[in-house]
């Protein structure tokens, strides 16, 4: 049987990412575009949020915000537009770690080591005069030297109609990733070399068979008695400042992906949960430029 890892890798493209052309936060200029993204997000599989506050509860509830709404947390939804921004920009890898240790069954600690980023290290990017196109807008903190709080912001996103699936559900075992394993997370397949790429998970479908019997669940087991099944919807905007036509477009490339294409969220991304789709609002979206105060991307007047 051959078995076939739920994730994919995309290749790193040229010999280093463009790091010119960092244009500020503060500093309004003609053609750069600052306001507010109204984005929704679609379950296209079941999502599952976990309240990791409650770490001695043995079964999980779905994340809350202290209207006691089910949310999902804006850095998660900004952490995963963020790798596909990345990818499409050639940018530098910010959470890739090249060496470390990793487990081989329950027990078994495995080292890995690969070789250097190099230009590709986020360690790079390491002034404003030098980042990469994805540090320029969601930021870097690079040591005490360098601290760029980006150019977009997510604020967390609400689930529309307040309806969970309230269902007791023991999740499959979510493995935890192999780097040890050289022909699946090395260049070419090899050890000693560079990481094979940014990593995706595929698709699985609307229906994944992600939960097992109440009689195989083990120790380890996740159970959860809650989640936002397929076709529930969040609310959220994305706060820009001082975007360049390249990057707004790029952002908004980067949220909306192609039909049949998918963004990851939450847990079990390997089981197949957590797909989901973004659409942004243009309607009810303001994006104001220094020159032209308010800018309509449509018909609607705004209330400026
Ligand atoms: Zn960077």
């Amino acid at each position: 049987m051959t078995l076939i890892n739920p994730y994919n890798f995309v290749q790193l493209e040229s010999e280093e990412p463009d790091r010119s052309g960092y244009t500020g936060r503060y500093f309004l200029q003609d053609n750069h575009y600052s306001g507010k993204l109204k984005c929704t997000l679609e379950a296209l599989s079941p999502l599952i949020s976990i309240d990791q506050t409650g770490k001695e509860e043995q079964v999980k509830g779905f994340l809350r915000n202290s209207y006691n709404e089910p949310i999902l947390q804006g850095t998660s939804i900004k952490g995963m537009v963020r790798a596909v921004y990345e990818a499409m920009t050639d940018s530098c890898l910010a959470l890739a770690v090249t060496d470390g240790t990793s487990k081989k069954g329950s027990t078994n600690i495995k080292k890995y080591a690969y070789s250097d980023l190099g230009k590709y290290s986020n360690r790079e990017c390491n002034s404003l005069k030098n980042l990469c196109p994805a540090c320029r807008i969601f930021g870097v903190i690079n040591g005490d030297s360098l601290n760029c709080q980006g150019k977009v912001a997510f604020s967390d996103a609400v689930l529309i109609g307040n309806k969970l699936c309230l269902q007791l559900k023991y999740l499959k075992e979510l493995s935890n990733p192999k780097p040890h394993h050289y022909a699946t997370y090395g260049e070419n397949g090899q050890k000693g070399g560079r990481i094979a790429g940014r990593k995706f998970y595929y698709q699985q479908g609307a229906n994944p068979e992600y939960s097992i019997g109440k009689n195989k669940a083990t120790q380890r087991t996740i159970a959860i008695k809650e989640c936002a099944p397929v076709g529930s919807a969040f609310s959220f905007q994305v706060s820009v400042d001082n975007l360049t036509d390249v990057e707004l477009g790029t952002l908004l490339l980067a949220l909306e992906l192609h039909v049949g294409l998918g963004h990851k969220i939450g847990l079990g991304k390997a089981i197949g949960l957590g797909s989901c789709c973004i659409k942004v609002d243009r309607e009810n979206s303001t994006i104001t430029t220094p020159k032209e105060r308010y800018t309509n991307w449509s018909s609607v007047k705004t209330d400026g």
